[in-house]
């Protein structure tokens, strides 16, 4: 229910393929830093940091486990880069893995959900939430997923 049906399989993925999660993820985070940055400059300046630490976060727990280590993925500046930080390890990509990535991600959306409670902003958290939820759409569906090779991954359409 939750694995897509397989499209193609992509060793690698050029800009023609992951340029619609580029846009998102690049609107994700510009949308983030307008809902932050009228209340707080501090939590302006300190979110781009957090995005930085998210990033740290995502390739030690998740991406150098992952066949696309060293390699273009679904998702821009995570594989593609993550050889720059850490070495690879040769051991099985799980729900561990997955478990990283929900976390690296959280410290990319925790300010703006935040300020958007606190400040009870519906119609910029009507936009991010949906911006967001587009994203993980057009990637677990679409682009990312459907596509992959990583079979051991818990979201591949091959996993078993
Ligand atoms: S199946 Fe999806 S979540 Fe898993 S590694 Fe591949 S693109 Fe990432």
């Amino acid at each position: 229910m939750l694995r897509p049906k397989r499209n193609q399989r992509i060793a690698e993925f050029s800009f023609s393929r992951n340029y619609s999660n580029a846009i998102l993820l690049g609107l994700v985070f510009a949308c983030g830093l307008a809902v932050i940055w009228p209340h707080s400059l501090l939590a302006a300046a300190a979110y781009p940091g957090l995005w930085a630490f998210s990033y740290l976060v995502i390739y030690a727990g998740t991406c150098r486990y992952c066949v696309y280590y060293g390699k273009k993925c679904p998702i821009p500046l995570e594989g593609s880069c993550v050889h720059h930080f850490f070495e690879k390890k040769e051991a099985p990509f799980g729900c561990r893995q997955l478990f990283w990535a929900t976390v690296a991600y959280g410290f990319r959306v925790i300010l703006p959900v935040i300020f958007i409670f606190k400040y009870q902003m519906a119609g910029w958290g009507t936009l991010y939430f949906s911006i967001l939820t587009l994203f993980w759409i057009i990637h677990l569906r679409f682009t990312g997923c459907p596509n992959c090779i990583n079979v051991q991954c818990p979201l591949n359409p091959e996993h078993h």
